[in-house]
């Protein structure tokens, strides 16, 4: 299955790339459906899906949040901004040495993702002080 092109999927690209790094289908789909009226949901849901299988995207969940889909799909960890919910990408030199209990014996590490949470500048800036 290749990739067709059309304006809605560029313009979901397009968003990705320069206004939101990390959104939700929901975000997405609030964001172009003035622009595009006839544009769904399930619609943006199963673009992204795509997205994620041909490796445009990385799907992110945090517990249980709507998932978010990542423009960048290089090996990086996050920080999470607990006031504005904002994203911003870190990476780590190494992979970490993975101490398992015993109870995870055997457990094998396919992927894992680091959440750091705490308060962004703009947050910071915008407390009363
Ligand atoms: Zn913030
Ligand atoms: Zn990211």
């Amino acid at each position: 299955m290749g990739l067709r092109v059309t304006p809605q999927r560029e313009a979901i690209l397009n968003f990705l790339i320069h206004h939101n790094e990390h959104a939700t289908v929901d975000e997405i789909y609030q964001a172009l459906h003035p622009t595009f009226p006839s544009l769904s949901v399930s619609t943006v849901y199963n673009t992204m899906k795509h997205f994620r299988e041909i490796g445009l995207v990385k799907e992110i969940t945090f517990g249980d949040a709507a998932s978010r889909f990542d423009i960048n799909v290089m090996p990086h960890h996050h920080l999470v901004c607990k006031k504005c919910g904002k994203l911003f990408d870190f990476y780590l030199p190494q992979t970490p040495a993975f101490t398992l209990p015993p109870a995870a014996a055997g457990f094998e590490v396919e992927d894992y993702h680091l959440e750091v949470k705490g308060t962004c500048l703009s947050c910071r800036n915008s407390e009363p002080k």
